[in-house]
C-alpha cells in the first residue's frame, strides 16, 4: 500500500466537470484578470470570515506582506510573531520594512502563547501612555502590531491575545493561511484581526491549482488601500498615490476557487473524521504513550470547527528515523518546521541564540505531519497507524 501525505489527484476527479467547465467559462469568456469570479471570491470569503471587506492578491505571502503596509509599518517599527511558522510570517515582516520580534509557543496547540507575550512585554518594554505606543527598551522602535500564527488549523487563544493588543495598543494581523474556516469560542478565524490573511496554495484546506491568497478586513480604510497597493499603488489607473506591487488574484484561480468552496465545510468535516479515526487507531494499537496527539480527547471536541485539521501533527520521540521508516513503506510524512526562524541563517542579524524559544525549539524536533485530506480512507489510516506501532515495537 502507499499512502501520500497529501493526495489533490483523486478530490480533483470528484469534483472534476465542475472544475473544468469552470475554467472552460473563464476561457470563453476572455476576461482572465478583475473579473466576476473574483469579486465573487471576495463577496464570499468577507461574508465566510464575518468581514466587510476582502481583496485578493497573487499569495498568501503577499497577502501578510500588504497587511502590514496599510497598518503604516515601516522602518523603525518591529512587528511580533511565533519562530514556529511558515517563513512566509516573518519574511513579510522584514518586507514591509520592520523587525520581526518572536514570542515562544505553548506546548499544546504548538501556537503563540499569551502567557509569554505578557512576560515579554513585562520585562522588554516601556508602554508610553501619551503616545499609545508599545517601545522596545532595547531597540526603542516601536512595537506596532503582532501576527498570531493558526497552525495545522487550531486557532490561538484570541480572547486572551486581544486582552493584550488592546492594553497596549498593538494592531492585529491574523495570519488565517492553515485555519480558513475555524473557529475559537465560536468566532471565526480571520473575525479577530484588523485585518486577516489567507493563502489558496494547493495544499492548504481550500486550494487553487497554483497560487492565490486574500486579505479580509473590516475597516474601508484598511481594504482600500490594500486594493490600491495590489495594483501599483495605482488609483484612478496611472495615477500613483503610493508605490504599491502586482498582486493579482487571476480569474481563473478564483473560478476554481468558486467551485471548491462550495464543498469546504463538507471537507473539514471529513478532516475532522479522519482526525477522530486517527485517535481511535492509535488508541486500538496502544500508541498513546509513545506519542502525543494534536488534541488530547478527540471526543470532547463538541464543536468540529476547533480544529479544522489542516495537518495532523503528532509529537513523537526519534522523529528522524520514525520518518525514514514510514518512507520506507510508502507513507508520505512532513516535518512542519525541522528548523525555527530564530535559527535560520537569514534572521542571523536578530541576535536570538539557541534556547530562547524552548517549546519551539523542542517542537522543531519532535513533529511530524501524517498523511491527512478528506479523502483518506480507513485502510490506509489503519496501514500508517500499523507502521509507526511496528517502529515502537521494534
Ligand atoms: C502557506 C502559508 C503562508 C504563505 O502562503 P503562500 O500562499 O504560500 O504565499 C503564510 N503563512 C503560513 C502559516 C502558511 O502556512
Amino acid at each position: 500500500m502507499k499512502v501520500p501525505q497529501l493526495d489533490l489527484v483523486t478530490q480533483y476527479q470528484s469534483i472534476k466537470e465542475e472544475i473544468n467547465s469552470a475554467i472552460e467559462a473563464v476561457l470563453e469568456s476572455g476576461i482572465v484578470i478583475n473579473g466576476d469570479n473574483v469579486k465573487k471570491l471576495e463577496n464570499t470569503l468577507a461574508i465566510y470570515t464575518d468581514n466587510k471587506y476582502a481583496i485578493g492578491v497573487a499569495n498568501g505571502s503577499d497577502a501578510i506582506y500588504i497587511a502590514l503596509k496599510a497598518l503604516g509599518i515601516s522602518r523603525k517599527d518591529a512587528v511580533m510573531t511565533v519562530p514556529f511558522t511558515f517563513f512566509a510570517t516573518a519574511g513579510s515582516i522584514v518586507h514591509a520594512g520592520a523587525t520581526p520580534i518572536f514570542v515562544d509557543i505553548e506546548p499544546q496547540n504548538y501556537n503563540l502563547n499569551p502567557q509569554k507575550l505578557q512576560e515579554f512585554i513585562d520585562t522588554n518594554c516601556n508602554f508610553n501612555s501619551k503616545t499609545n505606543q508599545l517601545i522596545d527598551k532595547k531597540t526603542g522602535q516601536h512595537i506596532k502590531a503582532i501576527i498570531p500564527v493558526h497552525l495545522y488549523g487550531q486557532m490561538c487563544k484570541m480572547d486572551e491575545i486581544i486582552k493584550i493588543t488592546l492594553k497596549y495598543n498593538l494592531k492585529v494581523v491574523e495570519d488565517c493561511a492553515q485555519s480558513i474556516g475555524s473557529e475559537y469560542q465560536g468566532k471565526k478565524s480571520g473575525s479577530y484581526g484588523d485585518l486577516s490573511t489567507f493563502s489558496f496554495f494547493p495544499t492548504k484546506n481550500l486550494g487553487t491549482y497554483g497560487d492565490g491568497g486574500m486579505i479580509v478586513t473590516s475597516s474601508n480604510e484598511y481594504a482600500e488601500y490594500c486594493r490600491i497597493f495590489r495594483s501599483h499603488g495605482s488609483s484612478p489607473k496611472y495615477y500613483h498615490k503610493f508605490i504599491g506591487i502586482n498582486s493579482r488574484l487571476d480569474e481563473l484561480h478564483a473560478a476554481i476557487l468558486n467551485v471548491k468552496f462550495k464543498y469546504l465545510d463538507k471537507w473539514l468535516e471529513d478532516r475532522f473524521q479522519v482526525a477522530y479515526r486517527y485517535q481511535q487507531l492509535f488508541e486500538r494499537y496502544n500508541l498513546l504513550d509513545k506519542l502525543r496527539l494534536p488534541v488530547k480527547d478527540i471526543r470532547n471536541i463538541k464543536n468540529h470547527k476547533e480544529h479544522i485539521f489542516h495537518q495532523y501533527v503528532i509529537w513523537v520521540e526519534d522523529r528522524d528515523n520514525l520518518q525514514s521508516h514510514l518512507k520506507e513503506n510508502s507513507i508520505g510524512t512532513n516535518t512542519y518546521y525541522p528548523l525555527c526562524l530564530h535559527q535560520q541563517e537569514c534572521f542571523e542579524y536578530l541576535g536570538y541564540k539557541e534556547g530562547d524559544f524552548p517549546i519551539s525549539e523542542e517542537a522543531s524536533k519532535h513533529v511530524l505531519a501524517i498523511p491527512m485530506y478528506p479523502e483518506l480512507t480507513e485502510d490506509k489510516q489503519e496501514y500508517v497507524v500499523s507502521k509507526i506501532a511496528k517502529f515502537y515495537t521494534n
